[in-house]
Order: structure tokens, then sequence, then C-alpha cells
């Protein structure tokens, strides 16, 4: 078995997963069964049915607790159904602070839904932790950020903003899914829960969706578990078993996105075609130092400003190589129109004031070789 001692490329492989004990098999098994035989009353070989516990998943659980730095993970059938599920911690009357520029369906879930239920939202720059202590209320219990945001890559603080929840007995979430556990470790800041689309990097492979929440506390473990029994959102068998593959080669993939990363940042950067680009690996970014402090890699996520939708269109148009399509973290190149994409639903007023533009592109820099992105994107440029 691994141990934390171990190095996170070890653990990324071998964590929750020794060797199946009834056959040697190096994989884990896809336990497709939804009941498991029982010896006599009250006697199990530690499984009864699958929704509540399933010996593959358990093997992913464990795997994402170790690669996070916490001590328990559960897993369900989406990035969506973890946040809905870390939701279910709080009651009528709770206060929740959030990000002011977090994933699209955080707000949406919260808004639409959860605030039927009579629980309270906030919205607050979370790139200053002074906003965050003043929204605080007597009330408030759960603080929910996302670093390095979508699309703009603006950057949160995370140890400064834990601190100042810590202050007031507040729990920290970080929705980790741009940088994954191998760029960034927000437990090891402070952080009391980390969630992730594993859709994202830690599936890496652009053909599942899931959603993980590590926690940090005996509660958290107690919680999420009875969470997974009493709601159903869990993710399949099969699903967990592909999250276990594309694990095993995160650490391989991130570095990779990393360098394909800054090529294609510096490349832009330099493009007389592109007026500003938005990555923290840029020593142009206004949080270049907090990125180099709080990431060990600056990733593959990236936006940029062409001037205009048309010209936004035309360089998603004459791409070839690059994909266009919504999602991130495969290892192919994903490029985007956040205004007319992912982020629709705000209105115009709203994208422009959190610098939404129309000429905005976002690109998920894959894993190919980086000669013939830079080709594709050169050639694209053109068309401009
Ligand atoms: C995709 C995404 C989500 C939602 O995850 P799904 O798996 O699509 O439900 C949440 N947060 C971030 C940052 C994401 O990129």
């Amino acid at each position: 078995m691994t141990e934390r001692k171990h190095g996170f490329a070890t653990r990324s492989i071998h964590a929750g997963q020794p060797a199946d004990p009834l056959t040697g098999a190096v994989n884990v098994p896809i336990y497709l069964s939804s009941t498991f035989a029982q010896e006599e009353i009250g006697k199990n070989k530690g499984y009864d049915y699958s929704r509540a516990e399933n010996p593959t998943r358990d093997a992913l659980e464990a795997n994402l607790a170790s690669l996070e730095g916490g001590t328990s993970a559960h897993v369900f059938g989406s990035g969506m159904a973890a946040i809905m599920a870390m939701v279910t911690m709080l009651r009528t009357g709770d206060h929740v602070i959030c990000g002011a520029n977090v994933y699209g369906g955080t707000p949406r879930l919260f808004n639409e839904i959860v605030s039927r239920y009579g629980i309270e939202f906030s919205y607050v720059d979370t790139a200053d932790p002074e906003k965050v202590r003043r929204a605080i209320r007597p009330t408030t219990r759960l603080v929910h950020i996302e670093t390095p945001t979508n699309p703009l890559m603006m950057l949160t603080d995370i140890r400064a903003v834990a601190d100042v929840c810590h202050e007031r007995g507040v729990e920290m979430a970080v929705d980790n899914t741009f940088m994954s556990p191998y760029f960034q470790r927000p437990i090891e800041l402070g952080a009391d829960l980390v969630m992730h689309s594993t859709t994202k990097f830690l599936n890496g492979h652009s053909d599942g969706l899931g959603g993980v929440v590590v926690g940090t506390k005996p509660e958290h473990k107690e919680t999420f578990a009875f969470v997974q029994k009493s709601t159903g959102g869990i993710l399949s068998p099969f699903e967990c078993w592909l999250v276990l593959r594309g694990v095993k080669t995160l650490a391989l993939r991130m570095e990779r996105h990393d360098a394909n990363g800054r090529r294609v940042a510096e490349f832009l950067d330099g493009h007389s075609k592109i007026s500003k680009v938005h990555y923290p690996g840029l020593a142009s970014h206004p949080q270049h130092e907090l990125a180099k402090r709080q990431m060990s890699g600056f990733g593959s996520m990236l936006s940029f400003e062409t001037g205009s939708q048309t010209n936004a269109n035309a360089l998603l148009k004459r791409v070839k190589l690059c994909t266009l399509g919504e999602s991130l973290g495969g290892v192919e190149t994903l490029i985007s129109h956040p205004a007319s994409m992912t982020h629709a639903f705000l209105s115009a007023e709203e994208r422009a004031r959190l610098g939404i533009t129309d000429g905005l592109v976002r690109i998920s820099v894959g894993i190919e070789d980086i000669g013939d992105l830079l080709e594709d994107l050169d050639q694209a440029l053109g068309a401009i």
C-alpha cells in the first residue's frame, strides 16, 4: 500500500489500488454489482448495496483523498452533484459566501434551486480577502471559492481567505478543477473542503462526467457517505474506473499541459493581433507573484482578447486542430467563446462588469505536439 510519504505520481498510480486480492489483477476490477451476497444476518464482506458502497468507488475515493491530502473523498455523478452534496451541509437560515466569478453552474444551482430552501448567498470578489471578511455574517457557514477563475484567470489567495474563515469559525471550500491537485493543494493552504469536476483534468480524456468532494474532518466523511447513500447521486463503477485510469497519468499529463500552456500563452502574448492574454504564468499577470507562491505550475487554461466577436468567430471557424467546444482538461485542445457559450446565461451588463468581452476566446491547451498547436493557432489568427 502507498503511504503519505510517497510522491504524487506514485500515489496517483497506487493509492487505494493494491493488486486485486482474488486474482492479482493490477487494475481495480469494475464491480458491476448492485448487491452483495451476505453470509448470515448482519454479516457481509463490507458491502451490501452499491448506492451505499462499491469496491471500485472505494478505490477511487481512497486515491483522490490521498492526492488532495484530505482524510476522505466521496464521488458523485458530476461536478454539480458534488457541489449539491456540499450544500446538504447547510440548513435554512444559513448564509454562504461564493466567489463572484465561479463556474456558471454554481450560482445557477445556488440562486435558482438552493435559495428556495431559505439559504442565502452573497457573491464577493474573493481576490480581496478583506471583502470576504466584511461579508461574513453570524449565520455564514461556508465560503466557496474558485481559483483561478474562469475565463479571466484571476486568483484568490487561498491561505489568506482560509485565515479569515477560521477566525470566524466558517468552513472554506475550494473548487480546484482548473489546477488539479498536481499544481494546487488547497488543504495544505488551509481549506476545509476541496471539490472537483473530475470530468476535467482528473479524468482527463473527455469521456465521462463526475465530481468529488474531499474532506478533512471526521464529520465530512460521515456526512458525505450519508449523502451518497441517501440522495443517490453517486458515480457509477464504470466511470469510477475511468477516473482511476485517467488519474494514473495525471502527473505526466499536467506537466505537458503546463509546458504547452506556457508556450501558447507566450505565443499569443507576442502576437500582433492579440491585445491581451490572461494566464497566471505571464509576468504581466497582476497576480503572477501569488501564482508562483500558491501553485506549483501554471496549467493550461488561458484566455485572450481578439478585439471583437467578429474576430473571435473568424478565428474559431478557422482552427483545424483545436476543437471548438465547451469543457476543458482533456488531452485534446479545446477552444471556446465564453460570451456565447459558458457565460451566455449572464446578461451583457453582467459580462461587461466581469470583463468577459465579446472578443474573448478561452483555450484549454491539450497535450498535442506544441509545434502543431502553434501552427494551427497561427494560421487561424490569419483570419483576423
Ligand atoms: C465543469 C466544472 C464544474 C461542473 O462540473 P460538471 O462535471 O460539468 O457537473 C464545476 N466547476 C468547475 C470549475 C468546472 O469547470
